[in-house]
C-alpha cells in the first residue's frame, strides 16, 4: 500500500496509526494524519504547517470542539495495524495526483498535505479554524520545496533547472540507504503421483522419508541411474544423500529446484549474481521501471566512517538528481518523435540510467537447482567474497538449511574477524 511513499510519509503513517489508537477509534482518518505530519515534524509538510504557525497544542483543541477528542492518556496502549477510513483512501488517491501534478513519482508529506487542503470540507472544519486558507497551505509547501530545492544545489554546488517544477524534484529526495539484503523463497517443487505409476510399471514399490519434493526428487533421479528403488540401504534420504555428495554424484542435485526473489541488492551484487551461469534470472528492468525512488546499497566499510559516508552520500545524491534531470528532459526532447507516452518514458529511462550508480537497488528473480546453490554459496559466502554477496550467500544458505536440510546441512557457518560469517564445507563442488 505504501510502497510510493517516501520514509517521511511512511512514518507520518505509522505515528497517525498510533494516533487513532490513543483517540480509541478502530480506523485511522484524515485528522490522525494531520497530526502525524505534525508528530513526524521533519518533512517538508511539517515545516509548512511550522511556519505557518500550525501548533500541535492547538490542533487537539480544534478537535475537542469538533467533539473529536477523546485521548485517554492512561490509556494501556497495545500497538496495532489499524484500517485507512475511506476518507483516508481517497486522500492517498488524491496525493497520488498531486504528486503526479508535480512530476513525482513518489509520494512525499508534502503531497498528502496537500491532498488533505484539496477536500474543501476538510479544510473548512480544520485550515478555517487556524484562520488558514488551502491556497495558503499549497503555496508555503510551494516555498519549502525551493528553499530545499536551493540548498540542495549549494550543497551540490552545481547549478538546478530554472523550472520551478523541476527544480523541486532532489530537493525533498528521500534517499534511502540500505545495508542488507533480503530473500523471499517464493516456490518449491511437489512430487507427483506420476512416480508411483513409473514405479509401478516397473514392478517396484518406493517411498523416501524426505518431505522435502526437492530431496524427493533428486533421491528418485540418482536411483533411476542405478535402478536402485528396490531394498534402499537404511538411513533413509539423509544418508542416500550424504552418500552423492561424498562421491560428487552432483548431477543428480541438478533436479531439486527452488525460486527466490532477492531484493535490497546493489547493481554490483547482481552483476556478480549473473555470472553464476546455471541460475535463471528476471530482472527488474531500469528501461521501463522509474528509478525516481532514491534506494542505494552503501557497503558497510564505507557507512562505518562518517567523512566517507558524507562522500559517499553526496556522490550518489549527485547522481540521483542528474538522473532525474535527465529523465525529465529527455522526455521533453522526446515529445516531437512521437506521442506514445510509455515510449518516451522507455526511451528517458534507458539513457538517463547511464548515470545511476552501481549502488542503486534491484530486484532479481532467481530458479536455481541444489547443485547450482551449493556452488554459488561456496564461492558467495566465502571471505574473499565482496561482503554485500557474501551477506545474501549467507541468508540463502540460512534459508536452504531449513528449507532442505539433507542437500545443504553440510555447511557451517565460521565466523570471520569483521564480523560476518563465511560458510564452509568437507563437499566442495560436487
Ligand atoms: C572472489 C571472486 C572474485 C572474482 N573476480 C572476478 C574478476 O575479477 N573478473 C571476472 O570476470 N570474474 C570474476 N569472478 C567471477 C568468476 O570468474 C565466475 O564467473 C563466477 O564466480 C561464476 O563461477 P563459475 O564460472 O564457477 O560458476 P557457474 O557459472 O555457476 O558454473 C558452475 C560450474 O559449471 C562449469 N561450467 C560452467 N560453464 C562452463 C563452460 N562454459 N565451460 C566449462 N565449464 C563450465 C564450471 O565447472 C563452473 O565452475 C570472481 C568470482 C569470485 C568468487
Amino acid at each position: 500500500m505504501y510502497e510510493r511513499f517516501t520514509d517521511r510519509a511512511r512514518r507520518v503513517m505509522e505515528l497517525a496509526n498510533i494516533e487513532s489508537q490513543l483517540f480509541q477509534v478502530d480506523t485511522v482518518c484524515t485528522e490522525h494524519i494531520f497530526i502525524g505530519i505534525l508528530k513526524e515534524g521533519n518533512g517538508v509538510a511539517a515545516q509548512a504547517l511550522q511556519a505557518l504557525r500550525v501548533e500541535l497544542h492547538d490542533v487537539y483543541k480544534l478537535l475537542k470542539q469538533h467533539g473529536l477528542y477523546r485521548r485517554e492518556s492512561s490509556l494501556k496502549f497495545q500497538p496495532r495495524t489499524l484500517p485507512c477510513s475511506s476518507t483516508v483512501s481517497a486522500l492517498f488517491d488524491q496525493s497520488a495526483r498531486e504528486a503526479e501534478a508535480l512530476g513525482h513519482t513518489y509520494i512525499g508529506t508534502e503531497h498528502l498535505l496537500l491532498g488533505l487542503v484539496t477536500d474543501p470540507g476538510w479544510s473548512v472544519r480544520f485550515l478555517h479554524g487556524f484562520g488558514l486558507t488551502s491556497e495558503q497551505v499549497r503555496s508555503e509547501i510551494m516555498k519549502c520545496l525551493r528553499d530545499a530545492a536551493i540548498a540542495v544545489a549549494a550543497k551540490l554546488s552545481t547549478s538546478l533547472p530554472k523550472d520551478p517544477i523541476h527544480s523541486e524534484e532532489p530537493a525533498h529526495m528521500d534517499l534511502r540507504v540500505i545495508r542488507e539484503p533480503a530473500v523471499y523463497l517464493v516456490g518449491r517443487q511437489q512430487v507427483d503421483g506420476e512416480l508411483d505409476l513409473f514405479l509401478a510399471d516397473h514392478g517396484v514399490a518406493w517411498q523416501s522419508d524426505t518431505k522435502v519434493a526437492g530431496e524427493y526428487l533428486a533421491e528418485a533421479a540418482g536411483r533411476l541411474c542405478y535402478l536402485s528403488y528396490a531394498r534402499p540401504r537404511p538411513g533413509g534420504n539423509k544418508a542416500y544423500l550424504d552418500h552423492i555428495l561424498e562421491v560428487g554424484h552432483g548431477s543428480v542435485l541438478e533436479h531439486a529446484v527452488w525460486n527466490f526473489i532477492f531484493v535490497r541488492c546493489s547493481r554490483s551484487l547482481t552483476h556478480e549474481l549473473v555470472r553464476h551461469r546455471h541460475f535463471s534470472f528476471s530482472q527488474l528492468s531500469q528501461r521501463y521501471v522509474d528509478e525516481s525512488v532514491a534506494e542505494y546499497v552503501e557497503p558497510d566499510c564505507i557507512a562505518a566512517d562518517p567523512a566517507l559516508h558524507a562522500l559517499w552520500l553526496e556522490a550518489v545524491a549527485h547522481a540521483h538528481q542528474a538522473y532525474m534531470t535527465l529523465v525529465q528532459k529527455l522526455q521533453d526532447s522526446f515529445a516531437d518523435e512521437t506521442d506514445d507516452r510509455t515510449l518516451r518514458r522507455k526511451l528517458a529511462r534507458q539513457a538517463a540510467r547511464s548515470v545511476l550508480p552501481n549502488a542503486t537497488e534491484t530486484k532479481i528473480f532467481v530458479s536455481a537447482n541444489a547443485r547450482a546453490l551449493r556452488h554459488f554459496i561456496e564461492l558467495r559466502a566465502s571471505r574473499h567474497a565482496d561482503p554485500e554477496i557474501r551477506k545474501l550467500a549467507v541468508t540463502v544458505l540460512r534459508i536452504m538449511q531449513t528449507e532442505a536440510p539433507n542437500l545443504f546441512a553440510d555447511y557451517h557457518l565460521q565466523p570471520l574477524p569483521d564480523g560476518t560469517f563465511e560458510a564452509v564445507t568437507p563437499h566442495r563442488k560436487v
